[in-house]
């Protein structure tokens, strides 16, 4: 018995809720292997008392028949929320004092929008803002804000983000030599990200916008116990199937103690020339889904034409007056809740 062996078995032993292991997680701070005694030694932060009676079983479930293993003690030390940062390898990202990720639970529902808007309209407020396109397989950064240089590097070895509209912009799309999506799929792209939030000179940022990749797997989740994100802000349209997935990514962030800050309804309505509404993917989803899931209702953005031309054009609405464009208004609006919820420390 040595501990290399006994850290291998608790690979099988997964984080409640979640594909990822408590190893991978780095949950498992220490193990000691004496003649007839192997102790373990685990830290995890969590309000939810089940999660550490879950793990706890599945331990011994692993351990308990391995051969010539004498007595297994499982030691959980459980350390509230707040502490988490420190127990699950989160390191803040130097330079940025708050990070908000944008999330959805499907892809299509125009997060990437969102999180864009969002970080040209914090930036209108005074704040420094940077955009980190987190989506291996369909990062689009650089087609929402018409750049596609490849970034340099510093003497570290760190990236530099690239710039456009006083925003800081990095994407894993800079990085990629052709237009081609990347294949790594499993614990490479979970590596890659954690690599690429790690090696990016943001130098001084007030907010650091995170557009995560769609969906509520284990990517989403490396992300968010990679850095310390002080809240999460969920798009979706009112659409019953999109809202299904929203309400798991809420559940999901809850889980790992990350904040909601709020949900962003995406395509609320479509208005004709005439001025009339039309509820293309049905009438306020959103609004009653956040109701329901008791969590702020941060907007409603319509659907509208000149925000996809100017998102495909490198120039999101946000950057339209919002005295005369509602569209812009509203992420306007959206970005002072954002600012007021997380007030720049
Ligand atoms: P996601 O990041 O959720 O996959 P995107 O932000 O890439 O979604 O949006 C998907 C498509 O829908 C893009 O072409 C985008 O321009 C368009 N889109 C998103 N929101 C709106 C909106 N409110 N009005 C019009 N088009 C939109």
């Amino acid at each position: 018995m040595n501990p290399d062996f006994i850290r291998e078995a608790l690979r099988q032993v997964r984080y409640p809720g979640f594909s990822r292991d408590i190893i991978s997680f780095g949950l498992v701070k220490d193990v000691k292997c004496e003649p007839g005694l192997v102790t373990v030694h685990i830290e995890i932060a969590t309000r939810d008392e089940k999660v550490p009676q879950q793990i706890f079983q599945d331990c011994h479930a692993i351990l308990d028949p391995l051969p010539d293993i004498g007595t297994v003690k499982i030691e959980i030390d459980v350390k509230d929320a707040p502490a988490a940062a420190a127990t699950i390898g989160k390191s803040s990202i130097p330079g940025v004092k708050r990070i908000i990720a944008v999330a959805s639970g499907k892809g299509g529902v125009g997060k990437s929008t969102v999180a864009a808007n969002l970080a040209v309209a914090l930036a209108a407020t005074g704040a420094k803002v940077g955009l980190c396109d987190c989506d291996l397989y369909g990062p689009s950064v650089a087609q929402m804000f018409g750049v596609n240089e490849r970034p340099m590097a510093n003497e570290h070895d760190e990236i530099i983000p690239l710039e456009a509209h006083g925003l800081k912009l990095m994407s894993m799309g800079f990085l990629l030599e052709d237009r081609s999506p990347v294949i790594v799929r499993g614990p490479m792209a979970t590596r890659y990200t954690q690599q690429f939030l790690r090696q990016v000179a943001w130098e001084d940022l007030d907010y650091l916008v995170l557009d995560l990749p769609p969906g509520t797997g284990d990517i989403q989740l490396t992300i968010v116990q990679t850095v310390t994100v002080d809240g999460v802000i969920i798009v979706t349209t009112p659409q019953e199937v999109a809202l299904i997935d929203a309400r798991k990514a809420v559940s999901m962030f809850a889980k790992v103690n990350v904040p909601i800050t709020g949900l962003v309804e995406n395509m609320a309505w479509f208005e004709c020339d005439a001025g009339k509404k039309y509820y293309i993917f049905g009438k306020e989803g959103g609004v009653r889904e956040a109701e329901h899931l008791n969590v702020p209702l941060l907007g409603q953005i319509p659907i509208n034409v000149e925000t996809r031309e100017r998102g495909d054009s490198g120039a999101p609405i946000a950057l339209a007056p919002p005295a005369s464009n509602k569209v812009s208004a509203a992420f306007h609006e959206i970005a002072a809740k954002v600012r007021t919820k997380i007030p720049i420390v």
